[in-house]
């Protein structure tokens, strides 16, 4: 069985007592390999290496310099995207299609970046003439990354290249049943040519080296993908050390559809948006909202595409895999044991493939109908292959219903109608809104972050620099002549 290091200053570092956490196959439920168990100490390594880099080589590097290493490094990952994909399936479980996908968005976001680099400057002010002002856009320093297990390679690639291409030495902590990936990139990274220090992975549990990351003293800035409830955690350790924090939390988004929609166009979309990754993406489209015309019409079409579905083996590219571990598996078993003992019906559910291995971790696609708005089927985030079909009569009755939970990070709206459009884009409560489509192919180029439990900042295309970067304002008096 391999044994996954730490990846820190460029070397392979156990954790200091030698202790080290199984790491299973979703698809089997067996375990196939161990990563270090970290924690404080291990954590202070990486912090130290970071900051070091960020002094020394790394921080010093002119940004063309960097933009070119950081394009190299985009390039080696596009070399290695199959083997990272591999990778990436037997660690969490992702159907093959899905792993290829992140491995290449990891690589984009490199190249994305890089390209950023020679292009992020400040401004210069109007100002009485006897100065000169101008503003600088300055790294914030040693960044830490807490990163989920969903989609490690992608959340990684957003909130790492960005920084990196900032400026800045990263201290990154994977979720831990996903860290297979991000260590082999940050290997790769410094065989590409990455200075020591500037990239660090330190594996472990979050109640140990998570929350020894979010309150080291030494960090200038956090990136917390995850859950509300950790990441209330992270924020209240970084305030004690007056660290920002960029929060990317859950969601439950919703997709509108109203009568006049091309339903053709739609269906298919309803369904991957809430299969895909089986149902385990925080902008999964998990509230499906019918206007009552067209309502049974949808349900049932949506029924036959659900019924249609395969769910196996990663290795088989199904169009859904295994969830990612069993607690996750009882987790989303438990919220469909709750529609049953309400009364709420199966619309349809997928089928388990018949060659799919006894111990792994499967959900079959479920789509349930007539889910009471304020049920917490409708309110909570299932993080499953779990769709809740809501009927609704108005324009109006639709927005409330959208609107309604605590979270407010994606929605899409599929009508025909060009002032509805527009009408509701600017109220729904969401970072990003889609009008008849979903996800515009989640395109690296845009901004991405809700508001409410949804989190706060944005990551993602131009803007996620502002974030990884602090603004120092020069005013220089010189005098008149
Ligand atoms: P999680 O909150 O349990 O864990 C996220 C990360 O935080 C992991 O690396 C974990 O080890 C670490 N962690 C746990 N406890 C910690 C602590 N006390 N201090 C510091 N770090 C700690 O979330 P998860 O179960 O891995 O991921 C699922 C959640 O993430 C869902 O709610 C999902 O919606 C959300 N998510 C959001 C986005 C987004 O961009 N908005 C993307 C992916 C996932």
């Amino acid at each position: 069985m391999t044994t996954y290091m730490n990846f820190i200053d460029n070397e392979w570092t156990a954790a200091y007592d030698g202790r080290t956490i199984e790491v299973l196959d979703p698809s089997t439920g067996e375990a196939f390999a161990q990563i270090a168990r970290s924690g404080g100490s291990e954590v202070g390594r990486a912090v130290q290496a970071a900051r070091h880099a960020f002094d020394g080589e790394w921080g010093g590097m002119a940004p063309a310099a960097r933009s070119r290493l950081l394009f190299r490094i985009s390039q080696a990952l596009l070399d290695h995207v199959d083997e990272l994909a591999a990778l990436e399936q037997r660690d969490t479980g992702k159907p093959t299609g899905q792993a290829r996908a992140d491995a290449l968005a990891a690589a984009r976001y490199f190249e994305f970046y890089a390209g950023a680099v020679d292009k992020l400057h400040g401004q210069t002010i109007p100002y009485p003439q006897e100065f000169t002002v101008l503003t600088l856009r300055e790294p914030h320093g040693v960044t830490g990354h807490i990163v989920p297990w969903n989609y490690p390679l992608q959340i990684f690639g957003r909130s790492v290249a960005a920084s990196l291409a900032a400026g800045n030495a990263c201290v990154v902590k994977p979720a831990e049943d996903a860290c297979l990936s991000l260590l082999r990139v940050a290997q790769i990274a410094a065989d590409t040519g990455l200075p020591a220090g500037a990239l660090n992975i330190v594996t472990g549990l979050g109640a140990e080296a998570g929350a020894a990351l979010a309150g080291h003293p030494g960090i200038d800035h956090i990136s917390f993908t995850g859950s509300p409830q950790t990441g209330q955690a992270v924020q209240q350790a970084a305030t004690a050390n007056f660290v920002p924090v960029t929060m990317e939390l859950g969601g439950k988004s919703p997709q509108i559809v109203f009568s006049d929609a091309d339903i053709d166009a739609a269906l298919p979309v309803l369904l991957s948006s809430i299969v895909q990754n089986a149902g385990q993406t925080c902008s999964a489209g998990s509230r499906l909202l019918v206007q009552r015309a067209i309502y049974s019409d949808v349900v049932g079409r949506l029924s036959e595409l659900f019924q249609a579905t395969r769910t196996g083996a990663a290795a088989d590219d199904p169009d859904c895999g295994p969830l990612i571990n069993a607690r996750q598996l009882a987790r989303v078993q438990g919220y469909l044991q709750e529609a049953d003992e309400a009364g709420i019906s199966v619309a349809a559910r997928g089928q388990l493939d018949a060659n799919a291995p006894g111990g792994g971790f499967y959900q079959v696609p479920v789509l349930l109908g007539d889910v009471p708005p304020d049920h917490r089927l409708a309110q909570e985030e299932i993080f499953g292959p779990v769709l809740c079909a809501i009927p609704f009569d108005t324009e109006e009755e639709a927005l409330r219903i959208a609107n309604s939970t605590a979270y407010g990070l994606v929605a899409a709206v599929w009508t025909q109608d060009g002032a509805r459009q527009f009408r509701l884009a600017r109220q729904l409560r969401a970072g990003q809104v889609f009008i008849n489509n979903y996800g515009a192919a989640g395109g690296v180029e845009l901004p991405f972050g809700g508001s409410g439990q949804s989190g706060y900042g944005r990551e993602k295309g131009v803007e996620a620099l502002y974030g990884f970067t602090k603004l120092k304002t020069v005013a220089v008096r010189h005098g008149r002549s």
